[in-house]
C-alpha cells in the first residue's frame, strides 16, 4: 500500500476516534516553491495573453480539491480562480456540503488564461499538468472534483463525454475523483443544477461531512 494511501486510512482512523488535526508528515512540497516556478512561466503560448498567473487559491491541506479548466477574465485580472459568475455558482455548492471557500483548494488546468475564453488546447494542457499534480501532491486531497469535460480529461488522459460520467467516481495517483458538470455550464442550463446537488452531496458523505445547516 502506497504512503499516501496508508495515511488517508489513519488520518479517516483520528477523525473517527476524535482527533480532528494531525500535524502533517514531512515530505509534500510546499505550494510556494510550485508558485515561484511558475512565476514567470513562458512554457506555452498563453503566456502572451496572461495578466496573472492564476495558480489556485485556498486551504493548502484541504480535503477537497476542486479543479477547474482555466482563469477567465475576472480570474486573471485578480489572480484568483473562480471569482467570476461561475465562481459564485461555485461558492454555492462548496456551501452546500457546509464548507467555505477558504476550506477547499481550487486550482485550474491551466493558469493563464486561453484568447477569447475558449478552453485550453491539448499542449497547453500537457505544459501546465506538471504543475497541477505537483500541487495535488502538495495538499494531498480526499477527494478531487472536476469541473467540466476539459478538467476531467486533461486530467485523467481520457476523453469522455462528460454527460456520460458525471457523479461517477474515478482515480488519479490513488485520489478518488468526481466529475461533475462546470459551473458555467449550469449557468446556461440550470435544470442540470440536481445532478450537481448529487454530486455535492456524494462528496459530502464520502469525506462524512455533518449536514449543512
Ligand atoms: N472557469 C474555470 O474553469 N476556471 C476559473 O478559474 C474560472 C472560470
Amino acid at each position: 500500500m502506497s504512503r499516501s494511501v496508508s495515511g488517508r486510512v489513519l488520518a479517516a482512523w483520528l477523525r473517527e476516534v476524535g482527533v480532528d488535526y494531525v500535524l502533517r508528515p514531512p515530505g509534500g512540497e510546499a505550494l510556494d516553491a510550485i508558485r515561484e516556478e511558475l512565476a514567470d512561466c513562458r512554457r506555452c503560448p498563453l503566456c502572451a495573453g496572461r495578466a496573472t498567473v492564476v495558480f489556485g487559491v485556498g486551504n493548502p491541506h484541504a480535503r477537497l480539491m476542486f479543479v477547474g479548466e482555466g482563469p477567465g477574465s475576472e480570474e486573471d485580472r485578480l489572480g484568483e480562480p473562480f471569482v467570476g459568475a461561475a465562481g459564485k455558482r461555485l461558492d454555492r455548492w462548496i456551501a452546500r456540503i457546509g464548507l467555505r471557500r477558504e476550506d477547499v483548494y481550487i486550482a485550474n488546468i491551466v493558469k493563464c488564461r486561453p484568447p477569447g475564453n475558449r478552453a485550453p488546447l491539448p499542449d497547453e494542457a500537457q505544459a501546465c499538468l506538471p504543475f497541477l499534480l505537483r500541487q495535488i501532491r502538495a495538499i494531498r486531497p480526499e477527494i478531487i472534483c472536476t469541473l467540466g469535460a476539459t478538467a476531467l480529461n486533461s486530467l485523467l488522459g481520457v476523453e469522455e463525454k462528460i454527460t456520460r460520467v458525471r457523479g461517477k467516481w474515478r482515480e488519479r495517483d490513488g485520489v478518488p475523483v468526481l466529475p461533475t458538470y462546470h459551473p458555467a455550464f449550469i449557468l446556461r442550463d440550470a435544470g442540470r443544477e440536481a445532478e450537481v446537488f448529487g454530486d455535492f452531496d456524494a462528496i459530502g458523505s464520502r469525506l462524512r461531512l455533518p449536514p449543512a445547516k
